[in-house]
Protein backbone atom coordinates (compact mmCIF):
# COMPACT_ATOMS: atom_id res chain seq x y z
CA UNK A 1 0.00 0.00 0.00
CA UNK A 2 2.80 2.15 0.06
CA UNK A 3 4.91 3.09 -2.22
CA UNK A 4 9.27 3.36 -1.55
CA UNK A 5 9.98 5.99 -0.28
CA UNK A 6 13.63 7.43 -0.98
CA UNK A 7 15.95 8.34 0.86
CA UNK A 8 16.90 11.84 0.81
CA UNK A 9 20.29 14.11 2.23
CA UNK A 10 19.89 15.73 5.36
CA UNK A 11 19.52 19.77 5.51
CA UNK A 12 21.73 21.39 7.96
CA UNK A 13 19.89 21.91 11.05
CA UNK A 14 20.04 24.79 13.41
CA UNK A 15 18.03 23.92 15.95
CA UNK A 16 17.85 26.44 19.00
CA UNK A 17 16.87 25.76 21.88
CA UNK A 18 13.28 25.84 22.67
CA UNK A 19 12.00 28.84 24.23
CA UNK A 20 8.63 27.16 24.89
CA UNK A 21 9.43 24.54 26.77
CA UNK A 22 10.75 27.51 29.20
CA UNK A 23 7.32 29.36 28.91
CA UNK A 24 5.16 26.94 29.52
CA UNK A 25 6.66 25.29 32.69
CA UNK A 26 5.02 29.16 34.24
CA UNK A 27 2.48 29.76 36.23
CA UNK A 28 -0.83 31.34 33.95
CA UNK A 29 -0.21 34.75 34.46
CA UNK A 30 3.81 34.30 34.69
CA UNK A 31 2.76 32.92 31.08
CA UNK A 32 0.55 35.37 30.19
CA UNK A 33 3.50 38.03 30.65
CA UNK A 34 6.13 36.15 29.10
CA UNK A 35 4.03 35.46 25.28
CA UNK A 36 3.55 39.31 25.85
CA UNK A 37 7.29 39.86 25.79
CA UNK A 38 7.93 37.02 23.00
CA UNK A 39 5.41 38.66 21.01
CA UNK A 40 6.87 41.96 21.26
CA UNK A 41 10.91 40.39 20.84
CA UNK A 42 11.85 38.54 17.35
CA UNK A 43 10.64 34.48 17.52
CA UNK A 44 13.69 32.11 17.39
CA UNK A 45 13.43 30.39 14.49
CA UNK A 46 14.38 26.56 14.01
CA UNK A 47 15.25 25.08 10.81
CA UNK A 48 14.67 21.68 9.90
CA UNK A 49 13.52 19.50 6.62
CA UNK A 50 10.22 18.39 7.48
CA UNK A 51 7.59 19.91 9.64
CA UNK A 52 4.62 17.66 10.73
CA UNK A 53 1.58 19.42 12.85
CA UNK A 54 0.10 17.86 15.25
CA UNK A 55 0.86 14.47 17.21
CA UNK A 56 -1.94 12.51 16.97
CA UNK A 57 -2.07 9.28 15.09
CA UNK A 58 -1.41 10.48 11.87
CA UNK A 59 1.12 13.08 12.60
CA UNK A 60 2.97 10.96 14.52
CA UNK A 61 3.15 7.96 11.57
CA UNK A 62 3.99 10.21 8.79
CA UNK A 63 6.67 11.67 11.39
CA UNK A 64 8.22 7.94 12.24
CA UNK A 65 8.00 7.08 8.72
CA UNK A 66 9.78 10.01 7.36
CA UNK A 67 12.46 9.56 10.03
CA UNK A 68 12.96 6.01 9.37
CA UNK A 69 13.48 7.14 5.89
CA UNK A 70 16.20 9.54 6.81
CA UNK A 71 14.65 12.43 7.11
CA UNK A 72 15.22 15.34 9.64
CA UNK A 73 11.70 16.17 11.39
CA UNK A 74 10.52 18.16 14.21
CA UNK A 75 6.73 17.16 15.11
CA UNK A 76 4.74 20.77 16.29
CA UNK A 77 1.87 19.92 19.07
CA UNK A 78 -0.13 22.41 20.09
CA UNK A 79 -1.65 20.12 23.82
CA UNK A 80 0.90 19.26 26.32
CA UNK A 81 0.62 15.43 25.45
CA UNK A 82 0.60 13.65 22.52
CA UNK A 83 -1.72 11.42 20.71
CA UNK A 84 -4.57 13.81 20.01
CA UNK A 85 -8.07 12.11 19.72
CA UNK A 86 -5.86 8.91 21.55
CA UNK A 87 -6.17 9.97 25.10
CA UNK A 88 -5.48 7.81 27.98
CA UNK A 89 -6.39 9.12 31.21
CA UNK A 90 -4.58 7.44 34.27
CA UNK A 91 -6.01 9.51 37.28
CA UNK A 92 -7.85 6.72 39.20
CA UNK A 93 -6.36 3.70 40.45
CA UNK A 94 -6.55 0.53 38.45
CA UNK A 95 -8.35 2.03 35.18
CA UNK A 96 -6.66 3.35 32.22
CA UNK A 97 -9.71 4.70 30.31
CA UNK A 98 -9.65 6.13 27.09
CA UNK A 99 -11.21 9.28 26.32
CA UNK A 100 -10.63 9.42 22.75
CA UNK A 101 -10.64 6.10 20.39
CA UNK A 102 -11.16 2.86 22.46
CA UNK A 103 -11.31 -0.05 20.17
CA UNK A 104 -9.34 -1.13 16.50
CA UNK A 105 -12.29 -1.76 14.63
CA UNK A 106 -11.34 -4.87 13.08
CA UNK A 107 -7.76 -6.63 13.65
CA UNK A 108 -7.71 -8.74 10.59
CA UNK A 109 -4.72 -6.92 8.33
CA UNK A 110 -5.52 -4.34 10.36
CA UNK A 111 -1.77 -2.28 10.63
CA UNK A 112 -2.43 -1.39 14.21
CA UNK A 113 -2.52 -4.75 14.85
CA UNK A 114 1.28 -4.96 13.48
CA UNK A 115 1.94 -2.03 16.35
CA UNK A 116 -0.22 -4.35 18.85
CA UNK A 117 2.23 -7.41 17.90
CA UNK A 118 5.08 -5.07 17.63
CA UNK A 119 4.59 -3.34 20.93
CA UNK A 120 3.51 -6.42 22.88
CA UNK A 121 0.68 -4.90 24.44
CA UNK A 122 -2.37 -6.24 25.62
CA UNK A 123 -5.62 -6.42 23.96
CA UNK A 124 -9.28 -7.80 25.09
CA UNK A 125 -12.07 -8.13 22.54
CA UNK A 126 -15.64 -6.90 22.94
CA UNK A 127 -18.43 -9.54 22.07
CA UNK A 128 -21.28 -7.13 20.75
CA UNK A 129 -23.70 -9.73 21.27
CA UNK A 130 -23.24 -9.35 24.76
CA UNK A 131 -25.64 -7.10 24.97
CA UNK A 132 -28.59 -6.09 27.59
CA UNK A 133 -30.91 -4.22 26.29
CA UNK A 134 -33.72 -2.47 28.82
CA UNK A 135 -37.21 -0.72 27.44
CA UNK A 136 -38.06 2.44 28.61
CA UNK A 137 -39.68 0.89 31.82
CA UNK A 138 -36.34 -0.52 33.00
CA UNK A 139 -37.18 -4.21 31.80
CA UNK A 140 -34.61 -6.30 29.90
CA UNK A 141 -35.81 -7.18 25.75
CA UNK A 142 -36.06 -10.38 25.48
CA UNK A 143 -34.28 -12.31 22.69
CA UNK A 144 -36.38 -12.46 20.49
CA UNK A 145 -37.74 -8.99 20.59
CA UNK A 146 -34.26 -7.71 19.65
CA UNK A 147 -33.82 -9.74 17.01
CA UNK A 148 -37.06 -8.64 15.60
CA UNK A 149 -35.69 -4.94 15.99
CA UNK A 150 -32.05 -5.93 14.60
CA UNK A 151 -34.23 -7.16 11.41
CA UNK A 152 -36.63 -4.23 11.55
CA UNK A 153 -33.46 -1.94 11.52
CA UNK A 154 -32.11 -3.92 8.21
CA UNK A 155 -35.54 -3.77 6.46
CA UNK A 156 -36.05 -0.02 6.90
CA UNK A 157 -32.08 1.03 5.97
CA UNK A 158 -32.73 -1.00 2.82
CA UNK A 159 -36.27 0.23 1.86
CA UNK A 160 -34.71 4.37 2.74
CA UNK A 161 -31.38 3.29 0.41
CA UNK A 162 -33.80 2.21 -2.18
CA UNK A 163 -35.52 4.84 -2.36
CA UNK A 164 -32.85 7.27 -2.22
CA UNK A 165 -31.73 5.62 -5.10
CA UNK A 166 -34.95 7.18 -6.90
CA UNK A 167 -33.90 10.49 -5.90
CA UNK A 168 -31.83 13.32 -8.17
CA UNK A 169 -30.85 14.77 -4.97
CA UNK A 170 -29.06 13.29 -1.80
CA UNK A 171 -31.11 13.68 1.22
CA UNK A 172 -30.09 12.90 5.25
CA UNK A 173 -30.64 9.76 6.25
CA UNK A 174 -33.48 10.64 8.36
CA UNK A 175 -35.42 11.80 5.65
CA UNK A 176 -35.14 8.31 4.14
CA UNK A 177 -36.47 6.33 7.04
CA UNK A 178 -39.13 8.48 7.86
CA UNK A 179 -40.03 8.58 4.57
CA UNK A 180 -40.34 4.28 5.21
CA UNK A 181 -41.53 4.58 8.68
CA UNK A 182 -44.70 7.08 6.98
CA UNK A 183 -45.67 4.22 5.35
CA UNK A 184 -45.49 1.37 8.23
CA UNK A 185 -47.77 0.69 11.09
CA UNK A 186 -45.70 1.13 14.03
CA UNK A 187 -46.77 1.44 17.79
CA UNK A 188 -44.86 4.03 20.13
CA UNK A 189 -43.00 1.46 21.89
CA UNK A 190 -41.99 -0.13 18.45
CA UNK A 191 -40.67 3.33 17.16
CA UNK A 192 -39.10 3.68 20.35
CA UNK A 193 -36.95 0.57 19.85
CA UNK A 194 -36.15 1.52 16.25
CA UNK A 195 -34.91 4.95 16.56
CA UNK A 196 -32.67 3.32 19.52
CA UNK A 197 -31.32 0.87 16.48
CA UNK A 198 -30.81 3.69 14.86
CA UNK A 199 -29.10 5.11 17.52
CA UNK A 200 -26.94 3.24 19.05
CA UNK A 201 -25.89 1.28 15.81
CA UNK A 202 -25.32 4.24 13.39
CA UNK A 203 -25.15 7.44 15.37
CA UNK A 204 -22.92 6.69 17.55
CA UNK A 205 -20.80 5.08 14.82
CA UNK A 206 -20.77 7.94 12.74
CA UNK A 207 -20.88 10.74 15.56
CA UNK A 208 -23.99 12.06 13.84
CA UNK A 209 -27.35 11.94 13.64
CA UNK A 210 -29.40 10.56 11.15
CA UNK A 211 -30.64 13.92 9.97
CA UNK A 212 -26.99 14.95 9.64
CA UNK A 213 -25.53 12.46 7.57
CA UNK A 214 -26.07 11.45 3.31
CA UNK A 215 -28.44 8.90 2.71
CA UNK A 216 -25.98 8.05 0.13
CA UNK A 217 -22.73 8.25 1.23
CA UNK A 218 -22.77 8.31 4.97
CA UNK A 219 -22.42 4.49 4.96
CA UNK A 220 -19.12 5.21 3.54
CA UNK A 221 -15.38 3.37 4.23
CA UNK A 222 -13.66 -0.10 3.91
CA UNK A 223 -14.02 -2.66 7.13
CA UNK A 224 -11.53 -4.84 8.35
CA UNK A 225 -12.44 -8.12 9.86
CA UNK A 226 -11.72 -10.23 12.69
CA UNK A 227 -13.86 -8.67 15.43
CA UNK A 228 -12.41 -5.43 17.87
CA UNK A 229 -10.67 -5.11 20.63
CA UNK A 230 -9.98 -2.79 23.07
CA UNK A 231 -6.34 -1.89 25.68
CA UNK A 232 -7.02 -2.34 29.45
CA UNK A 233 -3.67 -0.75 29.35
CA UNK A 234 -4.63 2.45 27.63
CA UNK A 235 -4.84 2.78 23.36
CA UNK A 236 -2.44 5.90 23.76
CA UNK A 237 0.44 3.29 24.63
CA UNK A 238 0.59 2.53 20.92
CA UNK A 239 1.71 6.28 20.08
CA UNK A 240 3.86 6.57 22.80
CA UNK A 241 5.94 3.47 21.58
CA UNK A 242 5.66 4.66 17.85
CA UNK A 243 7.10 8.03 18.90
CA UNK A 244 10.15 7.24 20.64
CA UNK A 245 12.82 9.30 19.22
CA UNK A 246 10.67 11.54 17.52
CA UNK A 247 11.47 15.29 17.89
CA UNK A 248 8.36 16.43 19.29
CA UNK A 249 7.48 19.85 20.36
CA UNK A 250 5.18 20.19 22.79
CA UNK A 251 2.72 23.19 23.75
CA UNK A 252 3.52 24.69 20.27
CA UNK A 253 0.02 25.98 18.61
CA UNK A 254 0.33 26.72 15.06
CA UNK A 255 -1.04 30.13 14.48
CA UNK A 256 -0.18 30.45 10.75
CA UNK A 257 1.26 28.35 7.67
CA UNK A 258 3.35 30.48 5.20
CA UNK A 259 4.72 28.46 1.67
CA UNK A 260 5.96 29.50 -1.39
CA UNK A 261 9.03 28.47 -3.60
CA UNK A 262 11.37 29.15 -0.50
CA UNK A 263 9.78 26.71 1.88
CA UNK A 264 7.10 26.22 4.25
CA UNK A 265 7.32 28.89 7.48
CA UNK A 266 4.88 28.10 10.67
CA UNK A 267 4.52 30.64 12.98
CA UNK A 268 3.62 29.17 16.71
CA UNK A 269 2.81 31.65 19.61
CA UNK A 270 6.24 31.98 20.64
CA UNK A 271 8.42 30.38 17.97
CA UNK A 272 9.15 29.98 14.11
CA UNK A 273 9.99 26.95 12.56
CA UNK A 274 10.91 26.82 8.51
CA UNK A 275 11.55 23.71 6.38
CA UNK A 276 11.32 22.36 3.14
CA UNK A 277 7.55 21.11 3.30
CA UNK A 278 5.33 20.31 5.95
CA UNK A 279 2.46 17.44 6.56
CA UNK A 280 -0.70 19.30 8.06
CA UNK A 281 -2.81 16.66 10.51
CA UNK A 282 -5.04 19.77 11.79
CA UNK A 283 -8.16 17.67 12.60
CA UNK A 284 -11.12 18.82 9.96
CA UNK A 285 -12.47 20.45 12.79
CA UNK A 286 -9.98 22.89 13.19
CA UNK A 287 -9.87 23.72 9.69
CA UNK A 288 -13.20 24.53 9.55
CA UNK A 289 -12.47 27.16 12.31
CA UNK A 290 -9.75 28.92 10.68
CA UNK A 291 -8.09 30.03 13.41
CA UNK A 292 -4.50 28.38 11.91
CA UNK A 293 -4.40 30.73 8.87
CA UNK A 294 -2.64 29.80 5.23
CA UNK A 295 -0.78 32.47 3.44
CA UNK A 296 -1.03 31.85 0.69
CA UNK A 297 -4.85 30.76 1.05
CA UNK A 298 -5.56 27.30 0.46
CA UNK A 299 -7.09 26.31 -2.84
CA UNK A 300 -10.89 27.27 -3.02
CA UNK A 301 -11.45 23.10 -4.16
CA UNK A 302 -9.89 22.41 -0.37
CA UNK A 303 -11.50 25.13 1.26
CA UNK A 304 -14.78 24.17 -0.03
CA UNK A 305 -14.36 20.56 0.92
CA UNK A 306 -13.72 21.53 4.06
CA UNK A 307 -16.75 23.00 4.10
CA UNK A 308 -19.12 20.16 3.07
CA UNK A 309 -17.36 17.78 4.96
CA UNK A 310 -19.12 17.41 8.24
CA UNK A 311 -17.47 17.13 12.24
CA UNK A 312 -19.38 14.83 14.19
CA UNK A 313 -19.83 14.49 18.14
CA UNK A 314 -19.56 11.39 20.54
CA UNK A 315 -18.90 11.88 24.23
CA UNK A 316 -18.07 9.87 26.86
CA UNK A 317 -18.86 9.63 30.11
CA UNK A 318 -17.38 7.79 33.10
CA UNK A 319 -18.57 7.23 35.98
CA UNK A 320 -16.68 5.13 38.85
CA UNK A 321 -19.23 3.85 41.37
CA UNK A 322 -18.85 2.15 45.54
CA UNK A 323 -19.14 -1.32 43.31
CA UNK A 324 -20.56 -2.68 40.63
CA UNK A 325 -24.81 -2.63 40.61
CA UNK A 326 -25.26 -3.48 37.32
CA UNK A 327 -25.21 -6.33 35.08
CA UNK A 328 -21.54 -7.03 35.59
CA UNK A 329 -21.85 -10.48 33.03
CA UNK A 330 -22.51 -8.19 29.72
CA UNK A 331 -20.06 -6.08 27.87
CA UNK A 332 -22.77 -3.50 26.93
CA UNK A 333 -26.22 -2.49 28.33
CA UNK A 334 -28.31 -0.71 26.33
CA UNK A 335 -31.36 2.24 27.25
CA UNK A 336 -34.00 2.43 24.39
CA UNK A 337 -35.32 6.08 26.62
CA UNK A 338 -38.40 7.73 26.09
CA UNK A 339 -36.13 10.59 24.05
CA UNK A 340 -33.71 9.33 21.42
CA UNK A 341 -30.38 9.25 21.80
CA UNK A 342 -30.00 10.71 25.52
CA UNK A 343 -27.94 7.66 27.70
CA UNK A 344 -28.72 4.83 25.31
CA UNK A 345 -25.66 3.07 25.34
CA UNK A 346 -23.04 1.76 28.33
CA UNK A 347 -19.85 -0.01 28.18
CA UNK A 348 -19.58 -2.58 31.30
CA UNK A 349 -15.94 -1.51 31.81
CA UNK A 350 -16.05 -3.88 35.12
CA UNK A 351 -15.80 -6.57 32.21
CA UNK A 352 -12.15 -5.40 31.28
CA UNK A 353 -10.38 -3.51 34.64
CA UNK A 354 -12.41 -5.10 37.58
CA UNK A 355 -13.36 -1.57 38.15
CA UNK A 356 -17.06 -0.24 39.11
CA UNK A 357 -16.75 1.90 35.89
CA UNK A 358 -19.62 2.41 33.34
CA UNK A 359 -19.06 4.16 30.50
CA UNK A 360 -21.53 6.08 29.02
CA UNK A 361 -21.83 7.70 24.81
CA UNK A 362 -23.80 10.09 23.77
CA UNK A 363 -23.68 11.42 20.07
CA UNK A 364 -25.09 14.21 17.53
CA UNK A 365 -27.20 17.08 18.85
CA UNK A 366 -27.93 15.05 21.70
CA UNK A 367 -24.06 15.09 22.61
CA UNK A 368 -23.90 18.69 21.36
CA UNK A 369 -26.57 19.88 24.18
CA UNK A 370 -25.01 17.55 26.73
CA UNK A 371 -21.60 18.81 26.58
CA UNK A 372 -22.86 22.51 27.44
CA UNK A 373 -23.90 21.53 30.78
CA UNK A 374 -22.40 21.58 33.97
CA UNK A 375 -20.49 18.29 35.22
CA UNK A 376 -23.21 17.66 38.04
CA UNK A 377 -25.87 18.55 35.13
CA UNK A 378 -24.55 15.56 32.82
CA UNK A 379 -23.74 13.14 36.12
CA UNK A 380 -27.40 13.74 37.04
CA UNK A 381 -28.88 12.67 33.83
CA UNK A 382 -26.95 9.83 33.55
CA UNK A 383 -27.73 8.29 36.87
CA UNK A 384 -31.55 9.19 36.11
CA UNK A 385 -31.26 6.85 33.59
CA UNK A 386 -29.19 4.48 35.92
CA UNK A 387 -32.03 4.44 38.26
CA UNK A 388 -34.45 4.17 35.41
CA UNK A 389 -33.09 0.68 34.95
CA UNK A 390 -31.62 -0.23 38.30
CA UNK A 391 -33.95 1.58 40.83
CA UNK A 392 -33.46 4.10 43.32
CA UNK A 393 -31.14 2.06 46.10
CA UNK A 394 -28.32 2.03 43.53
CA UNK A 395 -25.62 4.20 44.81
CA UNK A 396 -24.22 7.78 43.91
CA UNK A 397 -21.07 7.61 41.42
CA UNK A 398 -17.88 8.79 43.70
CA UNK A 399 -16.26 10.21 40.68
CA UNK A 400 -16.69 10.82 37.17
CA UNK A 401 -14.18 11.93 33.74
CA UNK A 402 -16.85 13.71 30.65
CA UNK A 403 -15.19 14.28 27.73
CA UNK A 404 -16.14 17.58 25.48
CA UNK A 405 -14.55 16.77 21.97
CA UNK A 406 -17.15 19.56 20.14
CA UNK A 407 -15.57 22.43 22.29
CA UNK A 408 -12.33 21.26 22.15
CA UNK A 409 -10.24 24.12 20.29
CA UNK A 410 -8.15 21.40 19.24
CA UNK A 411 -10.43 19.19 17.73
CA UNK A 412 -13.49 20.80 16.99
CA UNK A 413 -15.70 17.15 17.26
CA UNK A 414 -14.99 13.51 17.56
CA UNK A 415 -14.59 11.99 13.72
CA UNK A 416 -15.59 13.17 10.33
CA UNK A 417 -18.56 12.41 8.47
CA UNK A 418 -20.76 12.90 5.18
CA UNK A 419 -23.53 14.89 5.37
CA UNK A 420 -25.72 15.61 2.80
CA UNK A 421 -23.81 17.40 -0.54
CA UNK A 422 -20.33 16.40 0.62
CA UNK A 423 -19.09 12.89 -1.23
CA UNK A 424 -16.12 10.90 -0.79
CA UNK A 425 -14.32 13.15 -3.53
CA UNK A 426 -14.38 15.53 -0.81
CA UNK A 427 -12.07 13.31 1.43
CA UNK A 428 -9.55 12.76 -1.70
CA UNK A 429 -9.34 16.86 -2.32
CA UNK A 430 -8.71 17.72 1.25
CA UNK A 431 -5.60 14.83 0.91
CA UNK A 432 -3.93 16.28 -1.79
CA UNK A 433 -0.92 18.14 -1.86
CA UNK A 434 -0.56 21.95 -2.27
CA UNK A 435 2.36 23.24 -4.32
CA UNK A 436 4.71 20.32 -3.18
CA UNK A 437 4.89 22.05 -0.13
CA UNK A 438 1.98 21.02 2.02
CA UNK A 439 0.73 17.22 2.51
CA UNK A 440 -2.64 16.58 4.24
CA UNK A 441 -3.00 13.67 6.59
CA UNK A 442 -5.73 13.07 9.25
CA UNK A 443 -8.74 10.64 9.33
CA UNK A 444 -10.56 13.50 7.69
CA UNK A 445 -8.33 12.37 4.63
CA UNK A 446 -8.43 8.68 4.30
CA UNK A 447 -11.43 7.29 2.05
CA UNK A 448 -11.00 3.94 2.86
CA UNK A 449 -11.13 4.30 6.68
CA UNK A 450 -12.38 7.94 7.93
CA UNK A 451 -13.27 8.31 11.40
CA UNK A 452 -10.55 5.64 12.68
CA UNK A 453 -7.70 5.90 14.35
CA UNK A 454 -6.21 3.53 11.43
CA UNK A 455 -7.25 5.22 8.78
CA UNK A 456 -5.20 8.43 10.69
CA UNK A 457 -2.35 6.51 11.14
CA UNK A 458 -2.55 5.17 7.31
CA UNK A 459 -3.32 8.51 6.12
CA UNK A 460 0.48 9.51 7.87
CA UNK A 461 2.00 7.00 5.93
CA UNK A 462 0.49 8.51 2.77
CA UNK A 463 1.56 11.47 2.96
CA UNK A 464 4.98 10.66 4.01
CA UNK A 465 5.24 8.40 1.04
CA UNK A 466 4.06 10.95 -1.10
CA UNK A 467 6.70 13.38 0.17
CA UNK A 468 9.31 10.28 -0.79
CA UNK A 469 8.41 10.64 -4.13
CA UNK A 470 9.40 13.58 -4.84
C1 LIG B 1 -14.74 9.90 21.69
C2 LIG B 1 -14.05 9.29 20.51
C3 LIG B 1 -14.12 7.93 20.30
C4 LIG B 1 -13.48 7.35 19.22
N1 LIG B 1 -13.50 5.99 19.09
C5 LIG B 1 -12.74 5.41 18.15
C6 LIG B 1 -12.53 4.01 18.18
O1 LIG B 1 -13.00 3.30 19.08
N2 LIG B 1 -11.77 3.46 17.19
C7 LIG B 1 -11.21 4.22 16.19
O2 LIG B 1 -10.54 3.66 15.32
N3 LIG B 1 -11.35 5.57 16.19
C8 LIG B 1 -12.09 6.18 17.15
N4 LIG B 1 -12.16 7.53 17.21
C9 LIG B 1 -11.56 8.32 16.11
C10 LIG B 1 -10.05 8.43 16.26
O3 LIG B 1 -9.72 8.77 17.58
C11 LIG B 1 -9.54 9.50 15.30
O4 LIG B 1 -10.00 9.21 13.99
C12 LIG B 1 -8.01 9.57 15.24
O5 LIG B 1 -7.44 9.47 16.51
C13 LIG B 1 -7.64 10.90 14.59
O6 LIG B 1 -6.23 11.01 14.48
P1 LIG B 1 -5.62 12.27 13.71
O7 LIG B 1 -4.17 12.16 13.80
O8 LIG B 1 -6.27 12.40 12.38
O9 LIG B 1 -6.14 13.53 14.54
P2 LIG B 1 -5.78 13.96 16.03
O10 LIG B 1 -5.59 12.76 16.88
O11 LIG B 1 -6.82 14.92 16.45
O12 LIG B 1 -4.37 14.69 15.88
C14 LIG B 1 -4.27 16.02 15.47
C15 LIG B 1 -3.35 16.73 16.43
O13 LIG B 1 -3.23 18.10 16.04
C16 LIG B 1 -3.15 18.89 17.21
N5 LIG B 1 -3.50 20.26 16.89
C17 LIG B 1 -4.71 20.81 16.69
N6 LIG B 1 -4.59 22.11 16.40
C18 LIG B 1 -3.27 22.40 16.42
C19 LIG B 1 -2.51 23.58 16.21
N7 LIG B 1 -3.09 24.75 15.90
N8 LIG B 1 -1.16 23.51 16.32
C20 LIG B 1 -0.54 22.34 16.61
N9 LIG B 1 -1.21 21.20 16.83
C21 LIG B 1 -2.56 21.23 16.73
C22 LIG B 1 -4.13 18.22 18.15
O14 LIG B 1 -3.90 18.59 19.49
C23 LIG B 1 -3.87 16.75 17.87
O15 LIG B 1 -2.90 16.22 18.74
C24 LIG B 1 -12.77 8.15 18.30
C25 LIG B 1 -12.67 9.53 18.52
C26 LIG B 1 -13.29 10.09 19.62
C27 LIG B 1 -13.12 11.56 19.87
Amino acid sequence: MIPNIHRRHFLKVSSLASLSALLWSFSLTERASAEETASSQPKAVTTTEILVIGAGAAGISAARALQDDGYEVIVLEARSRIGGRVWTDRSWPGAALDMGASWIHGIKGNPLTELVKKFALKTLPTDYDSLLTYNPQGRPLTDATRHKLDTRLEEVLAEAAAWGEELDEDVSLQAGIDHVLAKWDLSRQERLELDYAVNTTIEHEFAADAAEFSLWYGDEGETFGGGDVIFPGGYDQIFRRLAQGLDIRLNQPVQKIEYGRAGVKITTHNAVFEAERAVVTLPLGVLKTGTVSFAPALPGSKTAAIRRLGMGLLNKTYLRFPEAFWDDAHDLLGYIGERKGEWAEWLNIYKYTGQPVLLGFNAGRYGRQLEKLSDGQIVGAAVKTLRTIYGDDIPDPTAWLITRWASDPLAGGSYSYLPPGATEADRETLAEPVAEQLFFAGEATSTDYPATVHGALLSGRRAAAEIGEL
